[in-house]
């Protein structure tokens, strides 16, 4: 029996196995596909923005570098190179976009991330979805997670104590489930979860075409009466065909069809010569109700889907991931307080639901109708202005994730910022091993005997540094969001009593 049973080798089920190890917990993947390889992970069509949190999540597993292998990646806008360049050091260019249109980093008014510092995981980045999962599997295998691929979970039974699973015709048990099985989980349909939400309007289409006119074609994005089309050169256009959804998934992607709806949605008269890769898409978005029944978790599509429409649905899985890890972790282990592994849900269903919202409502400007051309008119001067821009880029950058954990200090609740330690480390690195860190700038502080004896371990770093940015100490959770912070000297009953919200007294 394993500690946990994980349905799903995607980047979201590799990043927990990964977080589960890390705490010492025994952990099987099971994995439907027997070969992880596909042209849809590779350039053009696997390319996935990575938000900062996401960014921030790998740099503080000691991933990032792996990742940030120059000749497999690029940044999130295009430009080629290593990408971990800070935010603020950059030339003029595009930072992101809200349904195609743009915002522009100049145009940002980063003084209103006052906790924010340079760090070497500051920007977002884009990487394939083959690379991710690669780097993810790598580092899972070295850390004793055993994949088992060409197992296709098909049901499972759970009791007070764990869960039974059915796959591939063998039975597997676990003490905890969670389907990282996407968007279709089989986990969360027999694990009787509901999953609601809206229909969708239109189908995606992503291909890479021969045409045997492509002048006929402007490179770009444009919206048209009929729909939306992103071309380009030489042949990779996106398109949306406000059809209800009809054809996703419901017939073969031919040559043909692609012809038929690109003249219908371009209104140019192209003639496709070659159909290289075809793949549909919704922006249907469903929501699990629940992230957990019982022993069964839910995590990454497998708890909620969205269009891709802005780049956000691995951001949002792997953030499940880093969020849930060490609390199953110390659940299993039995030192977990109270409702710390229902806090999971807590915390990222709000998050789940913000997303699946902003993509509905990039949906709302993209309808080919009059009035959703007069909202992306009223988009484009509200972004264009610097509260605009600054609000878009926190939006899409992820940097408006702030948990609602109370405590009065405005850092509690969001990322901790990447201090510069004396001796060169940085906060971020201190994470590598999973457990939560309390940093006290003041040496001298009473703080070391609090840290000690809490549960799961809690390192304690007694350190001054080079930006404090106004703080005496500061406590971060192992999935690096601030717990407790505060800038005089440190009331030792209120982090106490922050802290036993994650950790208990050994
Ligand atoms: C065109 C497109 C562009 C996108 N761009 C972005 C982007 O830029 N940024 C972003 O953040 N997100 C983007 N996304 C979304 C992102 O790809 C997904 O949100 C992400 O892949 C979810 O990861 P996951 O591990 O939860 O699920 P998946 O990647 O779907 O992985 C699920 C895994 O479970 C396996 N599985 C399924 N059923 C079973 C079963 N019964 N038993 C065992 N294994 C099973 C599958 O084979 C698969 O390996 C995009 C999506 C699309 C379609």
């Amino acid at each position: 029996m394993h500690d946990v049973v994980i349905a799903g080798a995607g980047p979201v089920g590799l990043f927990l196995a990964c977080e589960l190890r890390l705490a010492d917990i025994s952990v099987l993947v099971l994995e439907q596909a027997e070969d992880p390889h596909s042209p849809l992970k590779q350039v053009p069509f696997g390319m996935r923005g990575l938000s900062v949190p996401t960014v921030e999540a790998l740099y503080r597993r000691g991933l990032l570098d792996d990742l940030t292998a120059p000749q497999r990646m690029k940044n999130a806008l295009g430009h080629g190179g290593a990408s971990t360049a800070h935010w603020m050091q950059q030339p003029r260019r595009p930072g992101g976009h809200f349904a195609g249109i743009q915002f522009y980093e100049d145009n940002i008014d980063t003084a209103k991330w006052p906790y924010r510092l340079q760090s070497p995981a500051g920007a977002s980045m884009a990487t394939t979805m083959e690379h991710i999962e690669s780097v993810l599997a790598v580092r899972a295998h070295a850390m004793g997670v055993e994949i088992m691929r060409g197992y296709s979970v098909e049901g499972l039974d759970q009791s007070d104590s764990g869960v039974t699973i059915r796959a591939g015709g063998e039975t597997f048990h676990g003490r905890w489930l969670v389907g990282c099985d996407g968007g279709r989980s089989i986990v969360r349909k027999a694990g009787g979860v509901e999953f609601v939400g809206t229909e969708p309007e239109f189908t995606g289409y992503s291909v890479e075409v021969e045409m045997a006119d492509p002048d006929k074609l402007v490179p770009g994005r444009h919206y048209t009466p009929t729909g939306m089309y992103t071309y380009q050169q030489p042949g990779t256009v996106a398109m949306v065909d406000f059809d209800g959804g009809a054809f996703h998934r419901t017939r073969p992607i031919t040559l043909e069809h692609v012809q038929s709806v690109l003249r219908h949605i371009s209104g140019a008269d192209v003639t496709v010569t070659t159909l290289k890769l075809a793949t549909t898409w919704t922006d249907r978005a469903f929501q699990a109700t629940t992230y957990r029944n019982g022993r069964v978790l839910l995590a990454g599509d497998a708890a909620h889907i969205h269009s891709p429409l802005g780049g956000q649905g691995l951001n949002l899985g792997l953030g499940d991931a880093m969020n849930l890890g060490w609390k199953l972790a110390a659940t299993i282990r039995g030192d977990a307080p109270e409702g710390l592994l229902d806090s999971y849900c807590t915390e990222r269903y709000p998050l789940g639901s913000q997303i699946l919202d902003w993509s509905r409502a990039q949906v709302a400007v993209m309808r080919p109708s009059r009035s959703s051309r007069a909202l992306e008119a009223i988009m484009r001067d509200l972004i264009e202005t610097r509260d605009g821009a600054t609000y878009f880029a926190e939006r899409v950058w992820g940097l408006s994730l702030r948990y609602d954990l109370g405590g009065c200090h405005p850092l509690v609740g969001r990322s901790a910022p990447d201090f510069e330690l004396a001796d060169g480390t940085r906060l971020g690195e201190r994470l590598r091993n999973g457990k939560g860190l309390l940093l006290g700038f003041d040496p001298a502080g009473p703080l070391q005997a609090l840290a000690s004896g809490w549960s799961g371990g809690v390192s304690y770093v007694a350190s001054d540094a080079r930006d404090k940015l106004g703080l005496s100490a500061v406590l971060v959770r192992p999935d690096g969001i601030v717990a407790w912070a505060c800038e005089v000297a440190p009331d030792q009953e209120e982090l106490a009593q922050a802290a036993s919200r994650y950790f208990i007294k050994a």
